[in-house]
């Protein structure tokens, strides 16, 4: 699983770690922003929590991780869950003793992830993340992928960006302690493809 704030880029990351490893790529914040895109009754649900940054309860993400792991048990990654140690506790009692349990902490500083998160922008279409400033797409603003404009997230406002921090702080960053056993730090200020070579060379030896 991946562990760090907002922006410390773990959605960069898991593309990346998710093709070295053969794992499956389990991204909570897709999941929920497709099922408001889709109107489903979980987005009609989640839709105001997740666009003013708050966290969604532990029971519902808990059993859409439960489902992700039922359907895919030959190896898993988890980006952005588990969040609180309600969730985390829930992860552990979903792994079998034959399960390793591997977390990449991608340690980043609050200068970083303001730096990053103002200057995201997402495909709408192909989900993938650029920078206007350290990462921009070909064309101005235009995904190189499949040409659809890119977007900003509702969440990445300076507003919700500095309450989701704060809400990180206060919930998901006491899992660096409680996974003390299992981690792996990296320095998340370092720009990806670096982050990414770290990662490879201790998960993915080859
Ligand atoms: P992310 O794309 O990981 O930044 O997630 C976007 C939003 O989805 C978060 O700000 C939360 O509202 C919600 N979310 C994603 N993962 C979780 C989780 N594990 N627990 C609770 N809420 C989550």
């Amino acid at each position: 699983m991946l562990l760090g704030p907002p922006g410390a880029g773990k959605g960069t990351m898991a593309g990346g770690l998710a093709n070295s490893a053969g794992l499956a790529v389990f991204v909570t914040g897709d999941v929920l922003r497709a099922a408001i895109a889709g109107g489903s009754e979980l987005g009609i649900k989640v839709k105001s929590t997740v666009e003013a940054g708050r966290l969604v309860d532990d029971e519902t993400i808990l059993s859409l991780a439960q489902e992700f792991l039922r359907t895919h048990s030959q190896g898993a990654l988890f980006d952005g869950f588990p969040r609180t140690i309600k969730q985390a506790e829930g992860l552990r009692s979903l792994l079998s003793a034959e399960d390793e349990l591997r977390v990449v902490y991608l340690d980043t500083s609050k200068e970083t992830i303001v730096a990053r998160l103002g200057a995201r922008r997402v495909c709408p279409e192909c989900g993938r993340i650029y920078n206007v400033r350290f990462k921009p797409p070909r064309n101005d603003e235009i995904c190189d992928d499949c040409n659809a404009s890119l977007i900003c997230r509702k969440d990445d406002t300076d507003e919700v960006i500095k309450s989701r921090y704060e809400l990180y702080l206060a919930e998901t960053a006491p899992l660096v302690n409680y996974f003390s056993e299992e981690l792996l730090k990296v320095n998340g200020d370092l720009p990806g493809e670096e982050v990414l070579e770290i990662v490879r060379g201790e998960l993915c030896p080859a």
